[in-house]
């Protein structure tokens, strides 16, 4: 029985470690047509950056122009491709027809999608507006499943595609406060799975990527890393094992998530990964650790570590 248990352990730790080292990119991006949501900041616009060093042509999209303009900007001198700026709001239904409609019309296809657009709001169910609710529901799971509703009948006509979600490693491990937010992007997940299993062999695969903290303005207006980096510590929130990652790497595992057609892509160090681990398969686990981690009021020192984090409807970009 210790035999054949260590003999199961090395072959698929010799797998993973061969997937990891030898495998080939199953899609080359070069030429293909990338709609990102929310690529007017954050993780969006660094994986806006980390496509185009692909040779890939973009679709950026959110609400703000003049952010839009800037990304383009950016994206046109360093890499050199062709990017398209299509102002909308993820959680309007006529932008969002408007939104694949002009993509259509310019490029003639979309090969890959990337629902990133969201919102972050934390804090007591009970004191969280009904709005408030149905506006973090709507940005956050809403509007990515009726904007992958309507590029997939494209994408089936292609036989080829490659939707991402990204949805947050609160999800599986989700702390008090988050509530509404963790079942958005819990919600994220489940749609991602459902959808991989409903369009297999049709040449459209789905990715979630589950970032842990990442310093972008959805954690607070902060003047810098460091800073960012001073109060979530400060806080209590950046245990060992957890990093502050930097948008660029969220990024760049967006695009190895899709190149190497990978069904989920946990980020944020290993101490965010094992929480994923124990919410998934221990929750009661989570639920002792969190007891621990949270003894003094965590929703309180997160939302003081994050001060600043718009609020929505605010967010502006
Ligand atoms: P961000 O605030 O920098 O970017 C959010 C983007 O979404 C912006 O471009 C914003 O304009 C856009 N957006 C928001 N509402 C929109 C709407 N109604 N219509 C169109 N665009 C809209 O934050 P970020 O950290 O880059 O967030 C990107 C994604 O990553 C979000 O889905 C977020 O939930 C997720 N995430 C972030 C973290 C983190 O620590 N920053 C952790 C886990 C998951």
């Amino acid at each position: 029985m210790n035999r054949m248990l260590f003999w199961l352990v090395m072959t698929v730790g010799a797998w993973a470690a061969w997937r990891r080292a030898f495998a080939r990119p199953y899609l080359h991006l070069k030429d293909k047509v990338v709609l990102i949501t929310g690529a007017s900041s954050g993780i969006g616009r660094a994986a806006a950056n980390a496509f185009a060093a692909q040779g890939a042509k973009l679709v950026l999209t959110a609400r703000r122009a003049d952010l839009l303009e800037a990304a383009k900007a950016e994206i046109a001198a360093v890499y050199g491709v062709e990017a398209l700026v299509i102002p909308a709001d993820v959680s309007d239904e006529a932008d969002r027809a408007r939104l694949i409609q002009t993509t259509l019309a310019h490029f003639g296809r979309v090969d890959v999608l990337v629902n990133n657009a969201g919102i972050g709001v934390s804090g007591a169910l009970a004191d969280m507006p009904e709005a408030e609710v149905a506006r973090v529901l709507d940005v956050n799971l809403r509007a990515a499943a009726l904007l992958t509703r309507a590029v997939l009948p494209h994408m089936l006509a292609q036989q080829a595609g490659h939707i991402v979600n990204v949805s947050s490693a609160g999800a599986l491990a989700p702390m008090p406060g988050q509530n509404v937010y963790a079942a958005a992007k819990a919600g994220m997940i489940g749609l991602s799975d459902a959808l991989r299993r409903e369009l297999s062999g049709t040449g459209v695969n789905i990715s979630t990527l589950l970032p842990g903290f990442t310093d972008t303005p959805m954690l607070g207006d902060h003047a810098s890393r460091d800073e960012t980096e001073r109060d979530l510590r400060a806080a209590g929130i950046l245990l060992p094992g957890i990093v502050l990652d930097d948008p660029a790497v969220v990024g760049g595992a967006i695009v190895n998530a899709v190149r190497y057609n990978r069904r989920e892509w946990i980020t944020g160090g290993p101490g965010i990964v094992l929480a994923c681990w124990l919410g998934r398969w221990f929750p009661g686990v989570l639920d002792v650790a969190m007891r621990f981690i949270t003894r003094d009021d965590l929703p309180h020192r997160l939302a003081k570590a994050t001060q600043g984090a718009k609020a929505p409807g605010q967010e502006g970009a």
